[in-house]
């Protein structure tokens, strides 16, 4: 499923409201830099001049120039202190092909170092060459799932969704859909990247997480879309869309625990995970003009509303979206603020 930011530069577009996603990309900086610093292993592929890095699931910018920049910078300095020639760099910015890769060409850094390339694809299935890629970065995108499970939309099922659009406080079966469909997603990301890292390479996740033993209804991410979700069912009340549309609308993410990643990481079997924890997730805030509310529904507006406008179509988008503001506004849920990222590290090992 493709459902890409909203592009361009406007008062929606993800360029402009991004600056949570951001927040795990600062909070997790010093993690990246100790990552090359200690565990790339530079002596396997110095012999080629150049480095090859690419961000998965890049959306238009500009966080990615941030993430990436931060990893060319450590690596410059690995380099540097091992006293090897700094290498070129090449970077690859994948997405959809139906992100809006024109904005995020033209809002490239002018005074970048490397030579950039855009990677249209599904970072579910192989989109780079056997063994090209000396690290990958893919933060807040590894959540998104290929597609809603299909138990979840289909009536007969023990696992149908009925009058909820996710899975956090729903029946165990709907849970479990959710979680193999997570679990087969990771099999073909873990396939795919397997052939294209090269032996001692790294891919850096960053990713909302559910601490292991903590129920999925109490990590935040989760608690918004309930908020979400209620505000789908107040305009089912007031006769604005049908009670079908929402029963028949899920949405594809699903925010895995450190327990889980391990497992996939096991069952591939070429990757040695380096280093797992939870990291703070920076709590929103607002500013003199705009609230707290109003920022995060603004936010999830410009990461969902294509999925939205797709389902129940355009016309609601703007009452929807005020009405989330409201309740964010007037919900407690920011006071006792424990939002957690998972910070995952792997390498790319020897296999026979
Ligand atoms: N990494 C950026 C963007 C996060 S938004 C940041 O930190 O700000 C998540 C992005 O992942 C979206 O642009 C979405 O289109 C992309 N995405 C989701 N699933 C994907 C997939 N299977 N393949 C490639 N991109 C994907």
């Amino acid at each position: 499923m493709a459902y890409p930011m909203n592009g361009g530069n406007g008062q929606y577009s993800y360029s402009n409201n991004s600056s949570f996603q951001r927040g795990a990309i600062h909070a997790t900086k010093e993690l990246i830099n100790e990552a090359i610093a200690e565990n790339l292993d530079i002596k396997n592929f110095s012999s080629s001049n150049t480095f090859r890095v690419t961000d998965l699931g890049c959306s238009v910018g500009p966080n990615t120039f941030v993430a990436v920049q931060n990893i060319i910078d450590a690596v410059n300095l690995k380099y540097q202190s091992q006293g090897h020639r700094t290498p070129e760099f090449q970077v690859f910015f994948n997405d959809h092909a139906l992100n809006d890769f024109n904005t995020l060409f033209t809002s490239l850094p002018p005074d970048r170092l490397y030579y950039a390339a855009g990677v249209p694809g599904s970072f579910h299935s192989r989109i780079f060459p056997s063994a090209s890629l000396h690290f990958v970065i893919i933060s807040y995108a590894l959540h998104c799932l290929s597609r809603v499970p299909k138990e979840v939309l289909d009536k007969t099922s023990p696992a149908y969704n009925k009058g909820r659009i996710h899975y956090s406080n729903s029946s165990d079966k709907v849970v479990e859909a959710y979680a193999a469909q997570y679990a087969k997603d990771m099999e073909c990301f873990l396939n795919a990247r397997a052939q294209e890292v090269v032996c001692g390479g790294l891919v850096a996740i960053i990713v909302p997480g559910c601490p292991n033993g903590i129920p999925h209804s109490q990590i935040f991410v989760n608690m918004w879309y309930e908020l979400f979700g209620s505000c789908l069912l107040d305009m089912v009340q007031k006769g604005i869309i049908s009670e079908e549309k929402v029963d028949s609308f899920n949405l594809p993410t699903y925010f895995a625990s450190p327990q889980e990643v391990e497992a996939a990481v096991e069952r591939n079997g070429c990757f040695h995970i380096e280093r797992m924890e939870m990291v703070p997730q920076e709590r929103p805030s607002g500013n003199s003009s705009t609230s707290r509310g109003r920022v995060m529904s603004s936010q999830i507006r410009a990461g969902v509303s294509g999925i939205i406008k797709e389902h129940f179509g355009e016309e609601i988008i703007d009452e929807l979206f005020d009405a989330l503001h409201k309740k964010f506004d007037e919900s407690s849920l920011f006071e006792s603020w424990n939002g957690t990222n998972m910070f995952v590290l792997l390498k790319r090992i020897a296999t026979i």
